[in-house]
């Protein structure tokens, strides 16, 4: 399917690696030219590098920490005026409803609620006013199915769920549709040190720690961030136009529910 949006240039924030990645080589492969950041610049210049050698597009990568205002101003400054945005940063460390502090709280909800919001924020004029943009935020089946060790991260992402609720209504006058990726377990870095914890917590080795997750899941397997990719391009198509607010689950059907 021809995704009509060659020559469109966009913002992919923690891409180097894991599902931010897959977003930018789906987007690449349908010819969109590509900011890309993380904050390890070694990773994020050979992501960049391969990106520009098998799709031809312009790569441009900016190595900041996406979470921190500075940082974010850098790669704003970089990207210019972007058709799509795709937000994502890393996710929490997992631990325990009693042991959070303040500050740990405020950490993760300035990486994944105010973090997308103020790139939503700096992104969201200019595509209103040329009449087209779409933006897409990496959040996690933890917002339709809490997972209790990763509290931190749901309560920041079920924050920037409510806010892109209200925020999509008001902009898809303008042609700009926002909507949200849920990750279930995918084979990244994450994953496996997701993995490493549960391997831990239950003193098993990681190996049956990731085959007792995998069971957990109806297709017996982890996604992979090219599948991911694949469904974030579609949702920056022009064929997704019609879609606005949504909240789509990536899980291989992991949570049991009809909504
Ligand atoms: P990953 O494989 O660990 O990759 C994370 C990427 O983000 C790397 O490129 C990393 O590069 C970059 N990054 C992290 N923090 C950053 C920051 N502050 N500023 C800029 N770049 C940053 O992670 P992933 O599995 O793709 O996960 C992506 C998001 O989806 C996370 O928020 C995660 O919690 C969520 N999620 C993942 C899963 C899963 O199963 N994989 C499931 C549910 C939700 P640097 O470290 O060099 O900055």
């Amino acid at each position: 399917m021809d995704l009509g949006i060659s020559g469109k240039r966009a913002l992919v924030t923690a891409s180097s690696k894991g599902l931010g990645r897959g977003c930018a080589e789906a987007l690449a492969a349908a010819g969109v030219d590509l900011v890309l950041n993380a904050r390890g610049v070694e990773a994020l210049e050979a992501t960049a590098e391969a990106i520009r050698a098998a799709h031809g597009v312009t790569v441009t990568a900016i190595a900041a920490d996406i979470t921190s205002e500075a940082g974010r101003a850098e790669v704003l400054e970089a990207a210019g005026a972007v058709d799509i945005l795709v937000t994502n940063a890393g996710g929490p460390p997992p631990g325990l409803w009693s042991d959070w502090s303040r500050e740990d709280f405020i950490a993760a909800l300035d990486a994944n609620m105010l973090t997308p919001i103020a790139l939503m924020q700096a992104c969201l004029p200019g595509m209103m006013e040329r009449g087209w943009g779409r933006v897409v935020n990496i959040t996690s089946q933890s917002v339709k199915a809490p997972i209790p060790a990763l509290g931190l991260s749901n309560a920041a992402r079920t924050g920037l769920t409510g806010f892109v609720a209200g925020t999509a209504r008001q902009v898809a006058p303008k042609g700009v549709t926002i909507n949200n990726l849920l990750p279930g377990i995918h084979a990244t870095d994450r994953a496996v040190s997701l993995d490493g914890g549960v391997a831990k917590a239950e003193g098993i080795s990681v190996e049956e720690a990731k085959k007792r997750r995998e069971a957990t899941i109806p297709v017996r397997r982890y996604g992979t961030a090219a599948e991911f990719g694949a469904t974030c391009a579609f949702l920056c198509s022009v064929h997704a136009g019609f879609m606005v607010g949504q909240n789509v689950l990536l899980d291989g059907g992991a949570i049991n529910t009809t909504l």
